[in-house]
């Protein structure tokens, strides 16, 4: 690991980076909250995809990364690269864009429904991404309430 200045920045930066290692970090708990609490099932990290996805719905073939804005180069004030230490930076961040590209090529390749829900927009895209999923499987549901 290449030792950065000890600016507020760049102890903020490790804080993130902290969290952003560890697997269950609090923005994906946050949407595997809300899908369980919506009926859904899912299962985590799997390995066996590409990427290893954070979330997968099985039943509507669906992918779900979680993505924080830093690490995955979001397009946003929070993905900015730091103005730093570029050198160490940039082609890191430009690799993980790239691998991450990759996931979602593969998986739709192999017939996945691909979501990336990142940080910033993080409680908004997560009801949409609900509500898209409980309208798929809708028609279940519907007849099941018809039938009362
Ligand atoms: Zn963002």
């Amino acid at each position: 690991m290449t030792r950065v200045g000890p600016s507020d920045g760049t102890r903020q930066r490790s804080e993130m980076m902290r969290r952003v290692r560890n697997k269950d970090t609090t923005p994906e708990l946050y949407v595997r909250r809300l899908l369980h609490a919506r009926g859904f099932r899912f299962r985590l990290h799997r390995r066996d995809l590409p990427g290893s996805p954070d979330i997968v719905l099985p039943a509507a073939r669906t992918a779900i990364f979680v993505h924080g804005c830093f690490w995955h180069g979001h397009d946003c004030p929070r993905g900015r690269p730091p103005a730093s230490n570029q050198a160490f930076w940039t082609p890191k961040l430009e690799a993980n864009r790239r691998r991450d590209r990759a996931a979602v090529a593969a998986l739709t390749a192999q017939g996945w429904q691909v979501e990336v829900l990142w940080q910033c927009t993080l409680k908004q895209s997560t009801e949409e991404l609900v509500s898209r999923l409980e309208t798929s499987r809708a028609p279940q549901r519907t007849a099941i309430e018809e039938t009362r």
